[in-house]
């Protein structure tokens, strides 16, 4: 991203606030890819994102608004192709949307705060974790917060 909120707003005359942003404003805003994936609900090919096999302590925020929700202590292999949480950094941080569209019940999860795609959340796949919940998010839709030090 190198357009800046301030070059944004100043062109649209819009509040900064992203849970007002419209498609157009988010489109630009966002890379194409983010914008398929975090807006339309796109998933990124498997084994390509950034940060599926990353291993790096932090924080991972969403990509469109900055809202901080998965800690990488949650992180685990899961060797899907795509970065696997075990839980949300808060409950209150993600919402969760039902969906049968592709005729099977998955739920989708968003950021609660600017509503934009996440992934999808499985349960009971018999991971070794303490929730046996995979958070199966997209690369594109986070970005890492490194931990200091
Ligand atoms: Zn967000």
């Amino acid at each position: 991203m190198t357009m800046s909120e301030e070059s944004v707003n100043d062109k649209s005359h819009q509040p900064v606030d992203p849970t007002a942003r419209t498609q157009m404003q988010w489109q630009e805003i966002l890379s194409p890819e983010e914008f398929r994936v975090l807006r339309q609900a796109g998933t990124e090919r498997p084994f390509t994102g950034e940060y599926w096999d990353t291993t790096t302590e932090g924080v991972y925020a969403c990509r469109a608004c900055g809202a901080e929700l998965f800690a990488s202590t949650t992180k685990f292999d899961a060797s899907c192709g795509w970065p696997s949480f075990y839980a949300p950094l808060a409950e209150d941080r993600v919402r969760y949307i039902t969906d049968e569209s592709m005729g099977m019940k998955r739920v989708e999860v968003r950021c609660a705060t600017c509503d934009s795609h996440m992934g999808h959340v499985f349960e009971g796949e018999g991971f070794n974790t303490p929730t046996d919940l995979r958070y199966c998010m997209n690369s594109v839709s986070l970005s890492l917060r490194k931990a200091e030090g």
